[in-house]
């Protein structure tokens, strides 16, 4: 069984968020993760499983015991309509090769160095989600590995055998927080988001779509939120429209814009949205594949510089993941806008899915009190987002930075029905301890 050993070793994901594991395995296929796992349970010893690291949640983070990567299983194969796809591969390589098959993956978690194995556990999604959902809409079967060594494949279709209840979900179109439990769901739809803590997903059959024909993309520049948002309530229904990002004017002065809000824009066909209160003519429209990367990288620079600005100061990511239903996206910026110049004192940006209602909240603290104090701002917004109908986690996971959110989305009985699955999966709660549920031994 090869092992990468070193002790204690420190690991983190992109968040910061500080882990360490006794021994890192890198195991090479099914057999070898089967017998690991075999003698973790056999020993009690709690296993992490690790995709590309670039999680914000924690959620990777080993606590102790083994960290297991899933870098090793490699396997892509493309076919008409779905790719067989190893729980190691990149999103961008899986993009690649559909492309180059005249097919489209529809996912696009903005970091596209991220697993396929991460994308599933965290039921990642993305810009183009506002059109395509998220990616448990994708996944037509996963293959998961248990801790007592058995792998099982399951197809979309394949029913749960054992009961559990209808949870009350938020009016979201995203959702990542906690299992999505409904009577008579699929198999797979409940491994899809479970953050690694039922099994370990070593592989899975993705859904691919014919490539679109033509794709027109802009980044539109307002003078200011309140025209932005006018415009973003305008085109939401636009027919073939597949992405509404936003970005407010200290995220535009963070890439050296100054503008006082972008929509970014993406829709198959011709663009034929109403610019009435855009600055059309400062604003980049193209219909190239090379300048939609290029609007691509400017919006995914945006998070890289959130996340290296904060990093740099000493301090672990601090931002949101809340989302709301998408009618109220005017209503969830007033609230943010209100909140945080009254009581965070901070500089800080909002940016992202807004045509999901999905927008993060990103601060920059220079000192332990500073931290803590946005920390209980931003985790006070979870009242009022969750009154909202909406969500706590809508694409990164709660991991172990935000499991303490999962009961403020959800009554007690609720986590314990969540809790009684995964002990039917992990009877002695090995795998990833700490993710969603908190404590690290919850037998
Ligand atoms: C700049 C930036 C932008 C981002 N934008 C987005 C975005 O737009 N949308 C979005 O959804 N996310 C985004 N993310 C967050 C991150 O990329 C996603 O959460 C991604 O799905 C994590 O994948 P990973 O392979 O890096 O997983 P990791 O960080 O390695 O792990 C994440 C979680 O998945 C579990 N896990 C990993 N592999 C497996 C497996 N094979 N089986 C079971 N469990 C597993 C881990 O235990 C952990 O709990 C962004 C991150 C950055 C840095």
């Amino acid at each position: 069984m090869p092992a990468r050993q070193s002790t204690p070793l420190e690991i983190t994901d992109v968040s910061g968020y500080p882990g360490h594991a006794d021994q890192v395995f890198s195991p090479r296929d099914e057999e070898e993760l089967a017998a690991l796992l075999v003698r973790a349970s056999e020993e009690r010893i709690p296993v992490t499983t690790m995709g590309a690291m670039t999680g914000l949640a924690g959620g990777a983070a080993p606590q102790g015991g083994w960290g297991v990567t899933m870098a090793r299983f490699r396997r892509l194969e493309i076919q008409a309509g779905r790719a067989r796809v190893g729980a190691g591969v990149l999103l961008k390589e899986v993009q690649a090769a559909a492309a180059a098959a005249a097919q489209f993956y529809a996912p696009d978690p903005t970091e596209n160095t991220s697993s396929i194995g991460g994308n599933i556990a965290a039921n990642a999604s993305g810009s183009r989600s506002f059109l395509y959902g998220a990616t448990r809409r994708h996944v037509l079967a996963v293959q998961v590995a248990f801790m007592d060594g058995r792998i099982v494949e399951y197809r979309h279709g394949q029913k749960l055998d054992f009961d559990v209840p209808q949870i009350p979900l938020p009016q979201t179109t995203k959702h990542s927080a906690g299992y999505r439990l409904t009577p008579r769901m699929d198999f797979a739809d409940l491994f899809v988001g479970s953050e690694g803590t039922l099994g370990i997903v070593t592989e899975a059959e993705l859904q691919l779509l014919p490539a679109p024909n033509r794709i027109m993309a802009g980044v539109v520049f307002f003078p200011s939120e309140e025209t932005a948002i006018d415009a973003v309530e305008r085109w939401r229904p636009a027919p073939g429209l597949r992405m509404l990002e936003y970005l407010d004017r200290a995220s535009l002065q963070m890439m050296d814009e100054h503008f006082n809000a972008a929509v970014i824009v993406e829709q198959e066909g011709e663009i034929d949205l109403d610019m009435n209160g855009a600055l059309e003519n400062d604003s980049w429209f193209a219909t190239s594949p090379a300048d939609r990367e290029r609007f691509r990288r400017f919006r995914h620079g945006l998070g890289e510089r959130a996340n290296l600005r904060i990093r740099q100061g000493g301090y672990m990511k601090l931002g949101t993941d809340y989302a709301v239903p998408r009618d109220r996206a005017r209503q969830v910026l007033e609230l943010y806008r209100g909140t945080l110049d009254r009581d965070l004192k901070l500089p800080y940006v909002i940016y992202g899915h807004i045509g999901d209602a999905h927008l993060h909240i990103n601060t920059f603290p220079s000192s332990k009190p500073e931290f803590d104090r946005a920390k209980g701002v931003l985790d006070g917004l979870a009242y009022p987002i969750v009154a909202m109908g909406g969500t706590v986690g809508a694409e990164h996971g709660l991991g172990k930075r935000k499991a303490h959110l999962l009961s403020v989305q959800y009554k007690p009985d609720t986590i314990e029905a969540m809790r009684a699955v995964k002990r039917r999966f992990d009877p002695h709660w090995l795998l990833g301890q700490g993710n969603l549920f908190g404590e690290r031994n919850s037998v």
